[in-house]
């Protein structure tokens, strides 16, 4: 793969330079926590490339996983995080998010967050897959995600010193190099209409959410390309649990529709998967029937229509009636009800798609990763707390109680303002082909699906890895001027990295399937680490992810 540390050549002299405290990248709810706990006490910019609410966030359905009932205890919701995490999970990780995120909930009610409520007036709280007790709350049903970030972004428009630079496109980190340390510096972005600028600041923040777009399946939105994480490898920093990525099974399979999400919350309540003769999909599967985890229910699915040779399954949520299912899931009756489905009447047809990007940039527990001046939070990091398969509804709590503890970090840790300097960066262009943008990328997104998907074996994955090569020969290469370039070189860096993890792992656990090792392999229950420059992947066994002492 080349080796260019940063997408584009640039003089820093010529570009107009900015100055603050954090730069945070992302206006999901990992960014947007982070910024809400800083910018009270420091100058802030918080960035996103498109709207402020276009994000994974805005988009999450069934809700925040809380052990906040009186009969549920920290102990069960720890378990349940595990058992879904197939030995990989940091637990000092996860009992952080436990506990600090039981908190963490009460307190973006005191924000103003509505959530639904029983008649008493106390949080409903739903059930949802891998989970052993009621703990998730939810809002009209399933709008959670669009009610967090309302709420969330309301709160940050308050805040002091928090300036907001929306369809601001981040491209690089910049690192000073100077005196032989290297050190996060600020952030390289281009905006429509401001064009090329230099933020320079004391840390800057990673929360540019997952990847699903790498995938042609997938429930995520259009933002996300993985363009953090693609950046903080450039950067040098040390990446972690590629190979893991979850898939929901259940995405809404009509021809010419996105993959809209349909709810585990909706299986929660009692919906069937089922083929097109009435058989159960998950009888026999597994003892959690239609509620196992994610990747138990993705693999089944796959495995039964390749059986069959179906093109997709049915999910019967008919015995709540139309007036059951509008009621409980508002959203969700109207997205179908455009497509002419009404799910009191109809089977809806569903498939499974990329949805969560577990691994990501390698964080300690607080959020730092191995390059000083740089953190990561929310789906871009990998801190371990999911290990090898997320449990449902755990990830926006994911993001507010590490985007709150990165904003903690930050504080105690008070680096010094390394910039400005002069950067002066050329890359040698050659004469090239014309190259159709959205072919290469469609062409990516289909390659990661038939072959780095939910049932994956060596061999293709070894014929993906020869089109990476070739195809990041003449595309990495280029210089772009527009976002939708370096989304694309990204997309071809994190997708080779992917390939290279999930080859590497030769054994199946958790997300990760192979049908040439199906097993797994107890030598492997261990973090496979990455780094630009490292020959070979770098293993951190389970307790030692987040101690960078130990594995640097
Ligand atoms: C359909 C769907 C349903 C879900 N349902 C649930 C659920 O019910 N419960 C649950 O816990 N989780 C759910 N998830 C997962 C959860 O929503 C995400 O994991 C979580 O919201 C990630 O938050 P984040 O802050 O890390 O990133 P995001 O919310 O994805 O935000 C990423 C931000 O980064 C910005 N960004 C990215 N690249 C750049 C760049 N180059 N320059 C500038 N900005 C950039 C984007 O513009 C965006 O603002 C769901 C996900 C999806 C897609």
């Amino acid at each position: 793969m080349p080796d260019r540390p940063l997408l584009i050549p640039f003089r820093s002299s010529l570009l107009p330079q900015i100055f603050c405290d954090t730069v945070v990248v992302g206006s999901g709810v990992a960014g947007l926590r982070t910024s809400i706990a800083l910018a009270d006490r420091s100058d802030v910019i918080l960035l996103a490339k498109d709207a402020l609410d276009l994000s994974n966030t805005s988009w999450a359905q069934g809700g925040i996983a809380a052990a906040l009932s009186p009969e549920d205890t920290f102990e069960g919701h720890v378990a349940d995080t595990l058992e879904a995490g197939a030995g990989l999970c940091e637990p000092e990780a996860v009992r952080t998010l436990v506990e600090q995120g039981a908190d963490e909930v009460r307190r973006l009610l005191t924000w103003g967050m509505r959530v639904d409520r029983d008649a008493a007036g106390a949080p409903k709280l739903g059930l949802e897959g891998g989970h052993h007790h009621h703990r998730i709350l939810h809002t009209d049903g399933d709008a959670t995600g669009t009610e967090l970030a309302r709420c969330l972004i309301e709160r940050a428009r308050q805040a002091a010193r928090l300036r907001i630079f929306d369809r601001c496109f981040a491209l690089d980190i910049v690192v000073d190099t100077r005196g032989g340390s290297r050190r996060a510096a600020g952030m390289l972005t281009w905006h429509p209409r401001h064009g090329l600028q230099i933020l320079w600041a004391r840390s800057i923040v990673l929360a540019t959410g997952g990847c699903g777009q790498l995938w042609r399946e997938t429930s995520n939105p259009r933002v996300a390309t993985g363009d953090g994480v693609a950046m903080a490898w450039r950067a040098g920093a040390m990446l972690a649990d590629l190979e893991f990525m979850q898939f929901h099974p259940t995405t809404l399979y009509v021809a010419g529709a996105p993959r809209h999400l349909i709810s585990e919350a909706v299986r929660g309540e009692g919906a069937q998967l089922v083929d097109r003769q009435g058989r159960s999909v998950m009888e026999g599967v597994h003892e959690l029937g239609p509620l196992a985890t994610r990747d138990i229910v993705s693999r089944a699915i796959i495995h039964h229509l390749a059986r069959t040779g179906e093109s997709h399954v049915l999910l019967d949520a008919r015995a709540m009636g139309g007036d059951g299912f509008r009621s409980r899931f508002p959203g969700l009756a109207r997205m179908l009800a455009g497509y002419g489905l009404d799910a009191g009447r109809d089977l809806v047809p569903v498939h499974p798609a990329a949805h969560y990007f577990v691994g990501g940039v390698r964080t300690d527990i607080d959020g730092r990763t191995d390059l000083p001046g740089l953190y990561a939070c929310g789906e871009a990091a990998a801190t371990g707390v999911h290990g090898a398969n997320r449990l449902a509804s755990n990830s926006l709590l994911e993001g507010l109680v590490f985007g709150a503890r990165v904003a903690a970090a930050i504080e105690a840790d008070d680096a010094a303002q390394a910039g400005p300097f002069a950067i002066v960066h050329e890359v040698e262009t050659t004469e090239r082909g014309e190259l159709d943008l959205s072919d290469i990328r469609s062409s990516l997104r289909s390659a990661m699906w038939r072959n780095i998907g939910i049932a994956r074996v060596g061999a293709r994955m070894q014929d993906v890895l020869g089109m990476f090569d070739f195809w990041n020969r003449y595309a990495l290469e280029r210089v772009f001027d527009a976002p939708d370039g370096w989304e694309l070189q990204n997309m071809l860096t994190l997708g080779r990295l992917i390939t290279q993890a999930a080859l590497a792992r030769t054994e199946s656990r958790g997300t990760h399937a192979r049908g040439d090792f199906p097993d797994t392999a107890d030598a492997l229950r261990c973090h496979l680490l990455w780094r630009r420059g490292a020959p070979a992947p770098i293993r951190a066994e389970v307790g030692a992810l987040g101690t960078l002492s130990s594995i640097t």
